[in-house]
């Protein structure tokens, strides 16, 4: 292999570990609760204490209700159980009972529609609790999915990462140190192929004189224009 062909092979290995490193680091910033999930889990209890303020309201209802409905009882025993005989007495107590009746009506009212706010509010619940399920279902298969790319990934990383170590120890030293600035200088890629005369990093026509010199096995040659080691693969 030329000087510059073991610079383009170093430089592949380089491109193969950035991407696989990019790659990681996408999959560890997206394992863990994602946001859809914690506001699914957020509307879910937000139903559901809601549903527990109702059905505490309904309770209050049920209870101020039998409590009315026994006034009802005690009064028409009274009014009807032929122990009162003052018809003085009797009238109150008639318009008593009118008054609790329409009291009673008035919880009645408020108990029922205490009830259709509890169902709604069930139903609330279901629908949260479905949506999480799903979210949750969809989540979980997600992040199996990328700890299986995360779990194949590492030793890969693990492999460039030995496949550079011996590339670059193999290299020439002024040469490595070269590509090293280029490839800072130029986004990562320090090697251009050359291409019908063309170099591939920048596509100018390069010089006669450059390609013949860059044909030399032992030369490092840089396009004249973007400074990358040419190589001829
Ligand atoms: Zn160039």
């Amino acid at each position: 292999m030329t000087v510059a062909a073991d610079l383009f092979a170093l430089q592949e290995t380089d491109f193969a570990l950035d991407s696989a490193l990019a790659r990681l680091e996408e999959i560890e910033s997206q394992l863990g609760e994602s946001e859809e999930l914690t506001s699914a889990r957020g509307w879910l209890e937000a139903a559901t204490e809601h549903l527990r303020q109702l059905k505490s309201t309904q309770s209050d209802f049920e209870f101020e209700a039998d409590e009315v409905r026994a006034k009802v009882g005690t009064v028409e025993a009274r009014l009807y159980g032929g122990e009162v005989t003052d018809s003085r007495e009797l009238s109150d107590l008639d318009a008593d009972l009118k008054s609790i009746k329409n009291n009673l009506q008035t919880r009645e009212d408020s108990l029922l529609t205490s009830l259709e706010q509890t169902e709604e509010g069930e139903a609330a619940v279901a629908q949260a609790q479905a949506i999480l399920s799903d979210i949750e279902a969809r989540w979980k298969a997600g992040q199996s999915q990328l700890q299986a790319e995360k779990a194949d990934l590492e030793p890969e990383i693990e492999r460039l990462r030995a496949v550079r170590e011996e590339q670059s120890a193999a290299a020439d030293r002024a040469a490595l140190s070269l590509y090293d600035i280029l490839r800072n200088r130029r986004d990562g890629s320090a090697v251009a192929t050359v291409e019908r005369g063309m170099c591939q990093g920048c596509r100018i026509t390069l010089p006669r004189n450059i390609i013949q010199k860059a044909r030399n096995p032992g030369a490092l040659v840089q396009c004249v224009s973007c400074e990358r080691i040419l190589v001829f693969v």
